[in-house]
């Protein structure tokens, strides 16, 4: 009982967090005074203490977690475990995607407003199309196999734009403040650039490898096996300390998002067919889709699931990163909703670097739009062509805050559309960023419950229950 309401305080202070930054950032906005990036910076200090906390942890969480929790398995359970996870992702970012391009076919937000695209993005003809969806895959299959371990718990490498005019180099939020005709005198240029995530991808095929053999040599494997459930015990227990500072994080992250937002205005206005085609999209995902595979295939509640998810749901919320919200939503899963961690340890990893719902429905109307207002009218074949390739770019992006932005490029290119008009979405998506990254969350929490029930009868043959209270939290 005292547990449970120590939860339930944290949760009501994570939600008075969210109360708080919002009027905390409008109070201290005042639109006529840009704040400098310096100021912003000390605003956000408490933020990205705890986005940098809630990082730390990932590295000893994914391996610890995911080796203990194979090599608690026989290899039977382990396949099926990876093949229906595999199968349920695959099947639900495709239904995310159809709604998403139903909803944008029959919406046509992009004819809402008569957009001088020239205008607004120079000279749109242009395109040196180098980054294709061929390069996308070709760089997502190389960074499960990181050459250097060590590097690939900080550093990952991911196609991106930036602007170039045989000088000078900008990154594309720079071109973004530019005016049109400033802006036509570069050229953008794909290229690889470092991203600041680490390459959990290749991290986790790493420890699911690892995992296996530590289960399959048995008892030369012990030591290694002791040795991972120890650090994944300690883990989980800093996770717990973590957790408390997340109402006070929270609080400076939106309200520093506040302070620090450009006023939208026309841009907004231009913007809002999309802006709406696309939360209603996430909507319909989040609050009839997913619910229902929650009751029909894990036949379980999925009001009390999401309450029990909520303090994870507000982390993806503010920090905009799925990966950075990785230890809470394993931590929810366990504690508020009961998963088996053998489970939760494997298909939340996973999940949150491939599975990702709400950035594949977002890629499909993001390039739709696009073609919308460039009075491209989709033939058949290229609308399968945006599906296939929003469902890769999705899986492509990692769980860092707008990653779907610099992989929906590669949609733009499948369809044949220069590579520069993603500068017409620019201005709304910090703010659409955020929602997807709750629903991906979202998504991956109730994927827990779907694959354990679906893999119920191997999981109770497959070994023990490993006890969230023998975690130490
Ligand atoms: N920020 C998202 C995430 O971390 C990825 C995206 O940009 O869509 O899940």
């Amino acid at each position: 009982m005292a547990k449970l309401s120590k939860e339930n305080l944290l949760l009501l202070f994570t939600v008075l967090g969210v109360v708080i930054g919002i009027g905390l950032g409008y109070s201290l906005r005042d639109p006529s005074t840009v704040w400098s990036k310096r100021h912003l910076s000390y605003l956000r200090f408490p933020g990205d203490l705890f986005v940098q906390m809630l990082k730390m942890l990932i590295l000893p969480m994914i391996m610890s977690s995911i080796i203990t929790s194979l090599a608690s398995l026989d290899s039977g359970t382990a396949g099926r475990l990876g093949i229906v996870s595999m199968t349920y992702y695959t099947l639900t970012t495709f239904s995310a995607v159809f709604l998403g391009i139903v909803l944008v076919t029959l919406i046509k937000p992009g004819k809402w407003t008569t957009t001088n695209v020239e205008d607004l993005v120079g000279n749109v003809k242009t395109t040196p199309c180098v980054a294709t969806a061929v390069d996308t895959i070709i760089d997502l299959m190389k960074s499960c196999f990181p050459e250097n371990l060590i590097e690939a718990t900080f550093r990952s490498q991911k196609v991106c734009l930036k602007f170039f005019n045989g000088t000078q180099e900008i990154p594309p939020e720079v071109a973004m403040t530019m005016s049109p005709e400033q802006r036509s005198k570069f050229t953008e240029v794909p290229e690889k650039i470092v991203s600041d995530g680490m390459n959990i991808l290749g991290l986790v095929v790493f420890s699911v490898a690892l995992g296996i053999v530590i289960g399959i040599i048995g008892e030369d494997g012990k030591p290694m096996k002791n040795f991972f459930k120890s650090l994944e015990a300690c883990s989980m227990k800093l996770i717990g300390w973590v957790i408390m500072y997340s109402p006070v994080g929270i609080t400076f992250l939106i309200a520093a998002q506040i302070v620090g937002m450009k006023d939208p205005g026309q841009e907004l206005h231009r913007l809002m067919g999309y802006v709406i085609t696309v939360i209603l999209g996430l909507l319909i995902h989040a609050f009839v889709i997913i619910p229902l595979l929650c009751v029909v295939l894990a036949r379980r509640n999925p009001i009390k699931f999401v309450g029990g998810m909520a303090q994870a749901l507000l982390t993806a919320l503010a920090t905009s990163s799925s990966s950075a919200t990785l230890p809470l939503s394993i931590k929810c899963c366990e504690e508020n909703n009961k998963v088996d961690p053998r489970v939760t340890r494997f298909v939340l990893p996973l999940g949150a670097t491939i599975n990702m719902d709400g950035t594949a429905l977002y890629e499909a109307v993001a390039a739709i739009y696009i073609s919308q207002c460039v009075g491209n009218d989709l033939s058949i074949g290229e609308v399968i062509l945006v599906s296939l390739t929003a469902t890769l770019a999705s899986i492509g992006a990692a769980g860092i805050p707008q990653a779907g932005i610099v992989t929906m490029i590669m949609v733009l290119i499948a369809i044949g559309l220069p590579t520069n008009l993603f500068i017409l979405i620019f201005p709304v998506d910090f703010m659409l960023d955020r929602l997807r990254t709750t629903v991906n969350v979202h998504g991956d929490s109730i994927a827990t419950a779907v694959i354990e029930r679906l893999c119920e009868d191997q999981l109770q043959k497959g070994g023990h229950h490993h006890d969230t209270n023998d975690q130490g939290y």
